[in-house]
Parts: structure tokens; C-alpha cells; sequence
């Protein structure tokens, strides 16, 4: 923004000369004109004291969006994340200061974080405790709350971190914690892990989050709320809190309208067995009867306690994270309505420094308006490059660093980073090992990277990590193939802005949105990709990046589409993009500008933020 000196007056330009410049208190003042002026001299001290935009400190209860997330990225240095979702709530609530939507969030502590990931020779995963001290980012907030776990009253404290928009409002992140001297020292563990723990903890987990959450929100004196949104199922007892709050002050009747009306829900997961359930014999146990089971049973389903069905009947706006992800929920959930928003990145957050500096010289106003990168078409293809080049040289320099590998500027780099886990297909590239090098050998060079932790109980997810070394050892003479550890937000940055292609290889339609893509897309970095989640909508071939495999398919026979999805990815490989970087840069670059100016401009968190403010907020 450029430095105007503003009348303190009226707020206008005001002239820089010297017959309106006063000076009250050794500080400056400049004026638009005399009327103001004489103004600002008959009282100095009512103008002089004024600041020009209220920007809200912690005292502002008057938010009116509280959003719940059992994970929220925030700082690098905070393990408060394991990937996808907690990035998502991050980049959203970044998007809501940035933009000024009055929230509030609510999340768990997690002193022992997720897991720091080493890996051995052979890809063998191991799982490090995370060391941080939250009082050097956080601070502590001088209210408790209980909430009843297995008959006992936990008491929960709660840390706050501000996330601080581009305009200088500020987002706060309650974060809660159960680690005080009043309660057991088992009690005191129960935010310490973030997916830690057995079913038991983790629905522990869930009333603190849930019921503890709305609690604390009451407690600080957050009056206003008017919306709960309810970032995936595993917030949804709030909606059980909500209802024997309003119980209290109507003791007659339960008022499922009023919660209904006040709760929005997002759901990530497009399989069953992705949604949260609990038995009601552990629900018994360890929530007891905060409404009666006979209601409980009514809400959130018969056999066991499911969440995602409990958010789905007190939820007045239901939506999936992408279009396609809106269908196959619908599909799941018949009876209830289901409409999609589709998810985004936080661009200033996963720009790297050489496109911010390209896009600062060729889009003012691009960071406040992520729309504005559409005129990214016009921005000279080979400065494009220059920034290219320098991002890719720093990851190189990074590889190196991390693991002693020499990869090369000039062979096409190829990315691939997500949570190691089976329907993510970590190992499709190396379906045919032969064809991967035949083509290295004889169409062009290739290396690549990659990165992803699997959950500590996912022996499939592990494997997939031990199978990504072992090709990488057995191709090691032709192919350069790095596997870097404890892939986290700082390194997700480095990767999406540093290769030149980014792989993405799900099995349809387990790929709920992924973002990944999108924080490329930021960088002019196309992708290659199975047609599921956001690329169904982003994918133009041959303009944003190009696609693998159909659009549809029935994905009971895996095997098979294993096979086919393999050959069309080295039939487009051989045939299309490598002959491309090598042989028609012009066009290579072509595509990487159309990726910044078709999907940058539109799969980014203020687009997205703005359609919850439109659609669900409402
Ligand atoms: C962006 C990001 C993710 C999510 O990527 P997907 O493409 O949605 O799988 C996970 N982990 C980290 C560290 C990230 O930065």
C-alpha cells in the first residue's frame, strides 16, 4: 500500500505542502484543506488521539462465527497439525483476518504434537515425540472450565494465539488444555496427542473440543455467536452442549430448531469408514448422559454414536469440500441436503518468495485480493522462469542439505507429498519400474521428490514408504529419487514451488478436495493428476496441466484401474510432457502462466471464505 499521509480529520488525502502541515506534540499532521485545519486546532487532542481503524485486541467478544477444528496449522513451529484438514482450518481462518470476518476458533493444545518422523536406510518409519514450548507462542488466559469425562469433572484451561490478518485484525485461536494440577495425571495427557491415544481418549478428545469449546467460548464472554461451524465431525457434541444449554433456560421442551439454526457443518470424507463412531456402551462410560441416550440415539444414529450422522441432523447447512465431494456425500446421505464449497489455499502463505516478488511487481493488490492473480496472464513468460528457477534452486539446495543428494537444475523435477497412506497410491509411478527409466533413458531426464508421514497405526501407509525406497535404491543409476522427512507446512512450501510438475496419483473418488495442487498452482506449478476432488474442477488439458485417467470410474475393481491409471501416466509422460519442458518451453511456460491465472486466482481461502460468508453464514 502506498504511503498516503491521511487528514485526521475527515480522512482524506491530505496535501502535502506546507501551509497544511501542524505540528501537536512533536508529531506531524497534514490537512486537506483549511476547514480542517482550523478543525483539528480548535481541539487537537480529540483528533490527535484517535487511531484511524479500530483493529480489535482480545477483548472483542463481539465475534460471530465460532469455528471448531481438532486441528488448525498456524505457525511452522507449532505442532498443532497433522496435514490436510488442519492446513485447511489454518489457511481459512488466515483468509477470515485478512478479510475481517468476525470469528473466534477453537482447537486443542497438543504439548506433545503429532509426531516428528525419522526414517532409516530401508524407509522405515519412526515416530519421535515432538518437543515445543506453547508458552513462548501462546498465552494463557485466565479461565477454566470443567467438563465431565467418566464421571469426574476435568478442568480445561485455554491458551490464546492471534492470527493476524493483512489488515491488522486479528483472529483469535483458543486453544484448550487439560494439563493442570487439579485433575489426574491421566486427565492431565488428554490433549497431549493429536490422533494419539485409543478410541476412548479420542472421545475424550471430542468432549473437550465440543462441549469444553462452546464452555470456554461462554466463559471469555463470547456473547454474540451466531454461527457454529463445525470444521469435520469430530466438533459435533457441541451441538449436544448447544442443546442442554438451551434446555436450561426452555426446561420443557428440546429446541433442536435453534441449534439447527445456529450450526454449520464441512465434511471431508467421502467413505463411511472415514466418519468417526462410538459404541454407546463407551459413550455411557465416558460422556454419560449429557441429553438422554434415548435422544442420543435419535440424533446421531441406532448401533453407535456417529458424528458425522449427529452433525448432519443439527446442522441447518451441510456442505462437501469440493463439487464432486458435494455429489458423493449427497449420494451417502440421502435425506438430507448437502451442497459443496470448494476448498482453497491461503496465497499469500504458499507463495514462495520469488513469485511474491514477481506478482508485487505485476498485480498490486494481489495479497489482499487473491482474485487479482487472473492478471497473472499478462506477466512476461520469461520472468516467470527467473522466479522458477530460483524457487527450484532452493529446494535443490534443501535436498542437499537434508540428505546429500545432487539433484539437477535442469532435469524436470517431479513432486509428490501427502500423507502416506493407501488410497493416496504414493508407489502408482513405479508400477512399471522399466518404463519409468525407459523413458528417463530415451524421451528425457527425470527426478524426483518426496515427502508424507503415515499414522503411527497405518502398517499399509508405512509400507507404501519402504516400497518408495526400494525403487528408489533399485533406479538410483538412471532416476535421482528423494524421500524427504517429516514433511510439515515449511516443507510443503519448499516442494509445491520448487519442482516443476506436481504428481497426484488418488484412487477415485477417496480424494475428498487436496490442496496440495492448489499451493503449486500458486507457484505456476501445473499438475498431473487423477481427475478427482478440486482437479475435476481445475483441470483444462494442456492449459492448467493434465489429467490421469478418466473422469468416472466405478472403483470396486482397484487392480485394474491400478493398471490402467499406471499406463496412461507413462503414455502422457512419454508422449506429451516430457518432450514439452524440453523441447517447447515456450508452451511449458504457456501453462505454468494459465496455472497461475485460471486456478491460483480461484482455488485460494478468500474466494473460499467468501462463499461460506454468502452461502453458509448466512
Ligand atoms: C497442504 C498440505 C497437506 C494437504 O495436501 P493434500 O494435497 O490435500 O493431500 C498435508 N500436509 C501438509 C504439511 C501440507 O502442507
Amino acid at each position: 500500500m502506498a504511503n498516503v499521509d491521511k487528514d485526521p480529520v475527515c480522512g482524506m488525502v491530505a496535501r502535502a505542502e506546507e501551509g497544511f502541515i501542524v505540528f501537536h506534540q512533536s508529531k506531524a499532521y497534514a490537512f486537506c484543506s483549511d476547514l480542517c485545519k482550523r478543525t483539528f486546532l480548535a481541539d487537537p487532542e480529540k483528533y490527535a488521539a484517535a487511531t484511524p481503524a479500530s483493529t480489535p485486541g482480545d477483548a472483542d467478544t463481539t465475534r460471530r462465527i465460532a469455528y471448531f477444528s481438532m486441528e488448525v496449522a498456524v505457525d511452522p513451529r507449532m505442532p498443532t497439525y497433522s496435514g490436510g484438514l488442519g492446513v485447511l482450518a489454518g489457511d481459512t481462518l488466515r483468509s477470515c483476518a485478512d478479510i475481517t470476518i468476525p470469528t473466534v476458533a477453537v482447537s486443542l493444545l497438543y504439548a506433545k504434537g503429532y509426531f516428528d518422523q525419522k526414517l532409516d536406510e530401508w524407509g522405515n518409519q519412526q515416530e519421535l515425540p515432538v518437543g515445543w514450548e506453547p508458552s513462548r507462542y501462546v498465552r494463557l488466559l485466565p479461565v477454566t472450565v470443567q467438563v465431565p469425562i467418566e464421571n469426574r469433572s476435568v478442568v480445561v484451561r485455554a491458551w490464546q494465539y492471534d492470527i493476524t490478518g493483512y489488515t491488522g485484525y486479528s483472529v483469535p485461536l483458543i486453544l484448550l488444555d487439560t494439563n493442570v494440577d487439579e485433575n489426574t495425571p491421566p486427565d492431565r495427557e488428554l490433549t497431549a496427542s493429536l490422533y494419539g491415544g485409543d478410541e476412548r481418549y479420542r472421545l475424550a478428545q471430542e468432549i473437550i473440543l465440543g462441549m469444553g469449546g462452546v464452555r470456554m467460548l461462554r466463559a471469555l464472554g463470547y456473547t454474540q455467536l451466531q454461527r457454529f461451524h463445525l470444521n469435520e465431525g469430530h466438533a459435533s457434541l457441541l451441538t449436544l452442549e448447544l442443546l442442554r444449554e438451551q434446555r436450561e433456560s426452555a426446561p420443557h421442551a428440546w429446541d433442536f430448531d435453534s441449534v439447527r439454526s445456529r450450526c454449520v457443518f464441512t465434511t471431508h470424507t467421502p467413505v463411511p469408514a472415514g466418519h468417526d463412531q462410538f459404541s454407546y456402551d463407551l459413550v455411557k462410560s465416558v460422556l454419560g448422559e449429557p441429553v438422554p441416550l434415548e435422544l442420543m440415539r435419535m440424533l446421531g444414529g441406532g448401533e453407535r454414536l456417529n458424528m458425522t450422522l449427529l452433525a448432519l441432523n443439527l446442522s441447518q447447512y451441510v456442505n462437501g469440500v469440493a463439487k464432486k465431494h458435494g455429489e458423493v456425500s449427497q449420494e451417502m446421505f440421502p435425506g438430507y441436503s448437502i451442497d459443496s464449497i470448494t476448498n482453497g489455499v491461503h496465497s499469500f502463505t504458499w507463495t514462495c518468495d520469488s513469485f511474491k516478488k514477481l506478482y508485487d511487481r505485476h498485480i498490486a493488490g494481489w495479497v489482499n485480493d487473491s482474485f487479482s492473480l487472473r492478471y497473472a496472464i499478462s506477466i512476461p513468460k520469461s520472468e516467470i522462469w527467473e522466479a522458477h528457477v530460483e524457487a527450484k534452486g532452493r529446494l535443490i539446495e534443501e535436498v542437499h542439505r537434508r540428505t546429500g543428494m545432487a539433484l539437477k537444475p535442469d532435469v524436470l523435477t517431479i513432486g509428490f507429498a501427502r500423507r502416506a497412506t493407501l488410497y493416496k497410491r504414493t508407489d502408482l509411478v513405479f508400477s512399471d519400474p522399466g518404463k519409468l527409466m525407459e523413458i528417463a533413458g530415451t524421451v528425457g531426464p527425470i527426478q524426483l521428490v518426496f515427502a508424507g508421514k503415515s499414522h503411527p497405526k497405518d502398517e499399509p501407509g508405512k509400507d507404501l514408504i519402504r516400497r518408495v525406497f526400494h525403487f528408489a535404491r533399485q533406479l538410483k543409476d538412471q532416476i535421482s529419487i528423494a524421500y524427504l522427512e517429516n514433511y510439515d507446512m515449511e516443507l510443503g512450501r519448499l516442494l509445491t514451488s520448487g519442482v516443476d510438475l506436481w504428481l497426484n496419483t488418488p484412487l477415485r473418488p477417496l480424494e475428498a478436495s487436496g490442496t496440495s495442487g492448489m499451493k503449486a498452482a500458486h507457484n505456476g506449478v501445473p499438475s498431473f493428476s487423477v481427475l478427482d476432488g478440486w482437479w475435476i474442477e481445475g483441470h483444462i488439458e494442456g492449459v492448467t496441466g493434465w489429467s490421469i485417467g478418466p473422469g468416472l470410474t466405478n472403483h470396486s475393481d482397484s487392480d485394474s484401474v491400478n493398471g490402467r491409471d499406471a499406463q496412461e501416466l507413462y503414455h502422457k509422460l512419454r508422449t506429451v510432457i516430457v518432450p514439452m519442458f524440453y523441447r517447447d518451453r515456450d508452451r511449458w511456460l504457456d501453462i505454468m502462466r494459465q496455472t497461475i491465472a485460471f486456478n491460483a486466482s480461484f482455488f485460494n481461502t478468500h474466494r473460499m471464505v467468501q462463499q461460506y460468508a454468502a452461502n453458509a453464514y448466512v
